[in-house]
């Protein structure tokens, strides 16, 4: 009896939410789908890691850079742009890393209309001539490699796979 009360509580719930779908939908224009990035719609940014706030500093800004950003790093591109990255798993290494500080940078990621922000995916680093991929493997950090979008270095593949067989 009881849990015949209850399903015909949840049925009246689920048809009230449909009619207010249905009204909410008459009065406001159709949301547009906007498509989450794609793999293949990254692109480079080319430039050297800056502090953001002492850069502004250099243009005029009154930053205050120690007090509350931290000398939260950002891309300054090859054309001058300032870019911020998106503070996301990927993007904190690239804010926080100070060894990155003043180097120069390819970071792989996407940028949005109308934003100044990166969401970076890697880079690249350059070591002696050559540039150095550098890709995000969730156990041991930011890597050199190419992990291809798995989130795991080849170590930790094999570690995983391992683990599967009971090793
Ligand atoms: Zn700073
Ligand atoms: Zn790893």
């Amino acid at each position: 009896m009881k849990l015949g009360t209850i399903m015909v509580a949840a049925l009246a719930i689920g048809v009230s939410a449909v009619t207010l779908t249905a009204s909410a939908e008459d009065e406001a224009p159709a949301p547009k789908t906007v498509k989450k990035r794609q793999f293949k719609d990254r692109r480079e940014f080319a430039g050297t890691i800056v502090c953001i706030g002492c850069e502004l500093e250099k243009r005029g800004a009154h930053a205050q850079c120690t007090l509350h950003a931290k000398h939260a790093q950002g891309l300054l591109a090859d054309d001058g742009t300032l870019w911020t990255f998106i503070d996301n798993t990927r993007g904190h290494h690239l804010i926080k890393q100070k060894k990155l500080l003043g180097k120069p940078i390819k970071v792989v990621g996407w940028k949005y209309p109308k934003t100044q922000y990166i969401e970076a995916w890697s880079y690249y680093v350059q070591k002696g001539k050559k540039w150095v991929h550098w890709d995000y493997c969730k156990i041991c950090g930011f890597e050199p490699g190419e992990f291809k979008g798995t989130d795991l270095c080849p170590g930790c593949v094999e570690d995983g796979e391992d683990e599967e067989e009971g090793k």
